[in-house]
Parts: structure tokens; C-alpha cells; sequence
């Protein structure tokens, strides 16, 4: 039996869930459907729920912005507790070279708008005051950026979203798309088919996959990063810390103090761990501690109760690919999330809305789509990716 749509999603995660709200906000009939058994299960439930603008890329500050809007003024608008914490971050330097990156950075931040500053040694050691002083220049402070609960957004988000009618599909995987002259007709499952003439790929480390089905590639792979959290001790620390200085096995990591005491941590390790293993190292733990205790010697006596693996859906340049097929019509593209597709997806689902129901895209919107176009020749690198 077939049923008719007007966007079939494909993908329950960081950005199927809020672009199946905010289509469906906007009138549109809307079919979200995954292969696992709820929402989240993908990279979404990996995320430790960093909210940021600051990017260095202005499509990305302005996405970072809106969702910023949308996630500190969830619980006021629509009632469900996400446990938004507005605690900040800070990138902290202690050698010239991160120093210089993040005050040239500061430039294209604040054309954009973005409430950020830089902050000599004393004065983030009066923000951070658990910071190792030792070496410390100074960093960067954006008070408005948070962290909130993936999970707790990803249920908000899906709640409302079945409310206005989003119709959602689990356990259903998408193994075909038909497309008959080059045109999106059908999208069919292992267990059925949904006909629509628009379908979203926001399959994240799958969105090769999926392009696959129509014979597209995207350059998009998946790659492994782990998470890990605390016991909970006292509140002490606010803003969510990001060290971008590279080390022996490691590009950068980032860690934050949640509302309820843990602190929840994560690292990028280098070189790079491609492919789809979600089975947590004994090398993560290590390797991440010791970089974290340097950083803030306070943390040496806490205990670590749980790590997990999940995967980035990398593309090229670090920067997600966001735009309509040129090969085939109807299927648009919101893939490559990287390290941020729970930071973007609130902003990003009312974009992909509003270029679903066509309506008249702001010069904002434009700036945004040109930035992040799957077209794009993937020369330059996203500084904070
Ligand atoms: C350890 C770790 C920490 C992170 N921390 C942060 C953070 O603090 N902030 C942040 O913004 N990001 C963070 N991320 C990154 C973030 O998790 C990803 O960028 C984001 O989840 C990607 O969203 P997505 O919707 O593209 O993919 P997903 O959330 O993985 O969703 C894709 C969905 O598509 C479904 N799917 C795929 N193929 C099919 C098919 N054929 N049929 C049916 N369903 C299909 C999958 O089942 C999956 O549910 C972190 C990631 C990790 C691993």
C-alpha cells in the first residue's frame, strides 16, 4: 500500500527530529522515518549537547544563533524541561598560535553579531578559576552559548512534532528511492513505501548510503569520537571549555560541568577513526584525562562512570552540505553535521522549512545556502570544526 506525503524525512536524529517539526509547523504532511527502534539512536544520543555560535564560518554563527533563540527559550515557549544551561564557552590558548587563530577568528564573530570577547590570563581565570594558570595567555568567552540534554531536546522536539501531526516510521529502513525521470516519486522501506515528491536526506553517517539509492555519492563518512562523564561532585565550573591546541593522538577536546554536578568530556582523535565502530577504546579514557587533568588539576580525583563511541558524519571541509540535488529534483540534502549537528539542527529545520514551502528566502538564508552548498569545491577548512 502507498501513502502520500509532502517531504518524506529520512533519519530521526539531530536533524530529522527539529526538520520534521518545523515542517510541520508549517502545514506540511510530513513522514519521518528510521531504521532503529526510537529517535536519537544514530550520532544524536552521542552528543553531549554543546550548543554554540561560535564558529568561524558566518553560514554557521547564524545557524548557531537562531538555535541558540530556539533551545534557551524552549522550556518558556512549549513547556518541556531540555535542561538548557546558558553557561557559556570558552576556547582557552596557551600558546601564540591558538591565541592568534582565536583573535583573528573574533573579527568575522562579531561582523556576525556574536556576543564574544577575548579575555587576558587574570581576567578568564576569573571566569574559570579552575583553569591551570601555568602558561595560560587568555581565551575566548561567548556567555551565550550552553549545553542542554540531546535526549531531553531530541523527546521536546518529537513531542511537538508529533502533536502537529509529523507522522513517525521506526524500524523501518529506507532501501530504495524512486525517482523515475529524475524526479522524486517514492520513497520505499523494508516495510512499505511512502510516496512524496520531496525527500530530506538527514541520514548523518548513512547519508552516503542513502545517496547511493539514487546513484548519487556525497562525500560524507562517518568517523569515530568518544564521550565520557563523571560522577557528580559541586558546582564549579560554568562555561563549557575547548582546548584546540593538538597533542600526541589527539586533535582538540572539550568538556563541561552539567547542571546536576558530572562533567561530561569528549575528545577529537588524531589521525582520524574512520567507519562505523560504536564500541567504546580503553585508549579514549586515558588519553582524554590526562589532557583534561593538565588542563584543570582539580579534576584529578574524579572518577569516570560511563563512556560511549558515536560517530561525526564528516565531509570534506568540516562544514555540514545543505541544498537541493542538482542531479535529481525534490531531494534535498542535510548532511555532513560533523561535530555539530545538535548545535545547528534547531536553526537548520526551520531553514530546510522554509525551503520546502518555498517561501521567500532572506538574504540571510541565501548567504547560508551558499556557504554550506553541496556544490561547493571544499577548498577551505572550518577553523573549529
Ligand atoms: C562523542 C560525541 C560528542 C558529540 N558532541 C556534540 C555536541 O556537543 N554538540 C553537537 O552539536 N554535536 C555533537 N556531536 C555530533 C552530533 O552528534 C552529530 O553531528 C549529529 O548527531 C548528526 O546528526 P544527523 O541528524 O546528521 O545524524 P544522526 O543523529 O545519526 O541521525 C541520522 C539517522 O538516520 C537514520 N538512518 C540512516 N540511514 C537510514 C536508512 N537507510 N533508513 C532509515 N533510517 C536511516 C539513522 O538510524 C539515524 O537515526 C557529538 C558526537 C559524538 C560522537
Amino acid at each position: 500500500m502507498s501513502r502520500g506525503y509532502d517531504v518524506v524525512i529520512i533519519g530521526a536524529g539531530s536533524i530529522g527530529i527539529p526538520a520534521g517539526w518545523a515542517m510541520g509547523r508549517a502545514g506540511l504532511k510530513v513522514l519521518v522515518i528510521d531504521r532503529f527502534a526510537s529517535f536519537g539512536q544514530g550520532s544524536n544520543k552521542s552528543a553531549i549537547g554543546g550548543i554554540r555560535a561560535t564558529h568561524s564560518d558566518p553560514a554557521k554563527i547564524r545557524l548557531g544563533m537562531r538555535s541558540l533563540e530556539i533551545v534557551s527559550t524552549w522550556e518558556e515557549t512549549h513547556g518541556h524541561n531540555i535542561e538548557w544551561v546558558k553557561g557559556g564557552y570558552s576556547f582557552v590558548a596557551y600558546r601564540k598560535e591558538e591565541e592568534d587563530t582565536l583573535k583573528a577568528l573574533l573579527v568575522t564573530q562579531h561582523a556576525y553579531g556574536l556576543n564574544i570577547d577575548w579575555y587576558g590570563k587574570e581576567e578568564l581565570l576569573e571566569i574559570i578559576p579552575s583553569l591551570n594558570p601555568d602558561g595560560l595567555i587568555g581565551g575566548t568567552f561567548s556567555p551565550d552559548d550552553g549545553h542542554c540534554s540531546p535526549l531531553l531536546l531530541s523527546y521536546a522536539m518529537y513531542d511537538e512534532a508529533v502533536k502537529g501531526g509529523v507522522e513517525f516510521r521506526f524500524r523501518e529502513k529506507v532501501i530504495g528511492i524512486d525517482a523515475p525521470e529524475g524526479r522524486i516519486r517514492a520513497v520505499r522501506t523494508d516495510k512499505g513505501r511512502y510516496e512524496a515528491k520531496i525527500v530530506l536526506n538527514a541520514a548523518g553517517g548513512w547519508a552516503n548510503e542513502v545517496g547511493n539509492l539514487l546513484g548519487i555519492e556525497h562525500p560524507v563518512s562517518p568517523e569515530s569520537h568518544e564521550g565520557g562523564i563523571t560522577e557528580p561532585v559541586a558546582r564549579f565550573l560554568s562555561p563549557m571549555v575547548v582546548d584546540i591546541r593538538p597533542a600526541p593522538g589527539s586533535a582538540n577536546y572539550y568538556f563541561f560541568q552539567h547542571r546536576t554536578g558530572q562533567i561530561v568530556f569528549c575528545i577529537t582523535p588524531d589521525p582520524p577513526i574512520p567507519g562505523f565502530d560504536r564500541r567504546e577504546t580503553s585508549a579514549f579514557l586515558p588519553m582524554v584525562s590526562r589532557r583534561m587533568v593538565d588542563l584543570m588539576p582539580k579534576l584529578i580525583n574524579l572518577r569516570v562512570r560511563r563512556t560511549w563511541r558515536g560517530l561525526y558524519p564528516m565531509s570534506p571541509d568540516g562544514s555540514p552540505l545543505v541544498g537541493w540535488s542538482r542531479e535529481v529534483e525534490g531531494y534535498l540534502l542535510a548532511i555532513g553535521m560533523c561535530g555539530q549537528g545538535f548545535m545547528l539542527s534547531p536553526g537548520l529545520g526551520e531553514l530546510l522549512a522554509r525551503m520546502v514551502t518555498r517561501n521567500e528566502l532572506s538574504s540571510e538564508d541565501r548567504e547560508i545556502l551558499d556557504i554550506l552548498s553541496p556544490y561547493r569545491p571544499f577548498k577551505k577548512e572550518e577553523a573549529l570544526k
